[in-house]
């Protein structure tokens, strides 16, 4: 058969040449070690971990090495496009302080190896299929879907592996003037592959790939006529892989696990087209440990902080999920961290060698831990303007407390200077929450007065609070007056005085200003209550020791 031919009547209208693309989009210049990665998601308008985590990998492998980082749009999928899906995307990273270098961007496309949006490539694949045809290691495929049905029917019956190859493939060995015919009787077709494997396992050749994650990965050689172009001259995920990231010159491919087992098929792939394969890093699929003590794996379905959205209602600073990924991702990274607790981040030296190869587990109670740490670097004034833009975008009715920048900053610092600094600050929702008692609107009466004290006590402890508040006196002339309030009503001075003789007294000091805490914070534990007050102010002060006395 004349392949030349053939490959002329398949595609009459694809006129550019494999030579003319290879020519357009040369290897690029970029110094000695430069990495070029990319993100390909498709735009189905939900971003996950899973974006942001490859998303980050790529980002430092190309930023670190002074290399590029872009994003390339994947919609050769039959799923509907969404409005707006490429905004998410891009916001949604920007705001992780994940930035493309190149790619498709809110105006268009940026850079020269474009277009970066796998739907406007048509004819890109065009010409390489065509090559391939050309070549003789394509052909096209008249089989329908019963047919293939089939066909698989027929090996699962004789127990050999299912799938269009060797003698399987029927439409392999048509002739020319077969498929001619085919085509003016208008048959739908798709371009297969024309695959060299051997399925016979005891003969089929080895790969070797080494991936940067997983180190050198050894499997069996594809050999499945696998559909490199669809019926519809649509690629698939595999034929656009290979061609995009050969033109657009991509060194390294960071993907989920999940594509491991058709790697097999692009390596044949990149054979096949006489190119050198990127270099692989594939990675763990997130996992979470759930509520049986079961390890398995984040679902869409059930674990709301898959999407990236949750880190946004929740109001996680960026910083903090940067942070913590890191120590998901790079097991070294929490000692780099001890050693150099103010660097910046991207000092970090991210390696692939260091990511786990075996599910990296996600866990928010971590997340939370290192996001109180990450808080504490953070200068309340910046954590200010973070707070108020959450409220403005996610959750307005807090706006109020951001009213006043001095007052809401002289809140978020509090402890924070101590010499053992109070980290209480985890995410928007929680310190939105946590600093609520320092405004009327929204202060609310949360705890009960500690059983030490009765309601008798509580009122003369409050009215002598009242009567000898000096909002001038300083933490210790302010702290010996609870005492003998305390002392005067049957309580202990000391906490230890108590414990070692708790039949002489009624509680001891600690019971008598929680309860002067819950009537101006309206909970058991807080912070430091005389520095509270000197934030609160004097007015307010003594409008809440008031008004609890008004209600007991
Ligand atoms: N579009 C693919 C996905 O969303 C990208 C895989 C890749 O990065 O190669 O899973």
């Amino acid at each position: 058969m004349d392949s030349k031919k053939l490959a002329e009547l398949l595609f009459p209208n694809i006129t550019v040449t494999a030579d003319e693309l290879e020519e357009k989009y040369p290897p690029r210049n970029l110094p000695e070690g430069a990495l070029v990665t990319r993100l390909g998601p498709s735009p189905t308008g939900f971003m996950h971990l899973g974006n942001l985590y490859g998303a980050f990998v790529d980002e430092r492998l190309a930023h670190q090495s002074d290399g590029v980082f872009f994003l390339r749009i994947e919609d050769t999928d039959d799923k509907r496009y969404v409005e707006g899906a490429i905004d998410l995307i891009i916001d949604s990273l920007k705001f992780f302080d994940i930035n493309f270098d190149e790619g498709v961007g809110k105006d268009g496309d940026q850079g020269d190896y474009g277009d970066y949006t796998q739907s406007h490539r048509g004819e890109i694949y065009g010409a390489f299929a065509k090559r391939l045809v050309e070549e003789g290691k394509a052909y096209p495929c008249f089989l329908t879907e019963d047919e293939i049905a089939l066909i698989r029917e027929k090996q699962e019956a004789a127990k050999i592996n299912p799938g269009i190859y060797g003698e399987h493939a029927l439409s392999r060995d048509l002739t020319y003037e077969q498929v001619e015919a085919n085509i003016a009787r208008g048959k739908p077709y798709a371009i297969r592959l024309k695959s060299d494997g051997n399925p016979d396992p005891e003969k089929a050749k080895r790969i070797h790939v080494v991936d940067a994650i997983r180190g050198e990965l050894d499997m069996p050689e594809n050999f499945q006529d696998t559909i490199i172009l669809k019926g519809t001259g649509i690629p698939t995920y595999h034929f656009a892989h290979v061609v995009d990231d050969h033109l657009m010159r991509t060194t390294h491919v960071v993907r989920d696990e999940s594509w491991l087992p058709s790697l097999p098929i692009h390596v044949e792939l990149f054979e096949k087209l006489g190119w050198e394969p990127p270099i692989y890093c594939h990675t763990a699929q997130l996992m979470k440990i759930d509520e049986n003590g079961n390890k398995r794996k984040l679902s869409k379905r059930k674990d709301p902080e898959l999407s990236l959205e949750y880190y946004r209602k929740k109001g996680y600073h960026p910083a903090s999920v940067r942070e913590y990924l890191l120590t998901v991702l790079n097991s070294n990274f929490e000692e780099w961290r001890m050693e150099n607790q103010d660097a910046d981040i991207n000092q970090f030296h991210f390696t692939t060698e260091k990511m786990s190869s075996s599910g990296a587990l996600f866990d928010l109670d971590k997340l939370n831990d290192v996001s109180k740490d990450v808080m504490l670097r953070i200068p309340a004034s910046e954590i200010y303007d973070f707070l108020k833009d959450w409220a403005e975008e996610v959750a307005p009715e807090y706006l109020p407390m951001f009213a006043d920048r001095d007052y809401a900053e002289k809140i978020l610092d509090l402890g924070r200077q101590d010499a053992k600094p109070r980290k209480d600050l985890v995410c928007a929702e929680q310190i939105v929450d946590f600093i609520s008692y320092f405004f009327d609107d929204f202060y609310k009466s949360e705890d009960e007065l500690p059983e030490e004290v009765s309601k008798e006590d509580a009122k003369t402890i409050l009215e002598n609070y009242l009567a000898s508040y000096d909002h001038t006196d300083d933490q210790s002339a302010w702290f010996d007056k609870i005492r003998n309030i305390g002392e005067a009503l049957g309580y202990a001075p000391k906490p230890k005085d108590y414990k070692k003789d708790p039949d002489s007294y009624k509680g001891h000091v600690g019971h008598v200003s929680t309860a002067i805490r819950i009537a101006l914070m309206g909970r058991a534990q807080s912070p430091d209550v005389w520095t509270i007050q000197q934030i609160m102010g004097e007015d307010m002060t003594r409008r809440r020791i008031e008004s609890a006395l008004a209600s007991l």
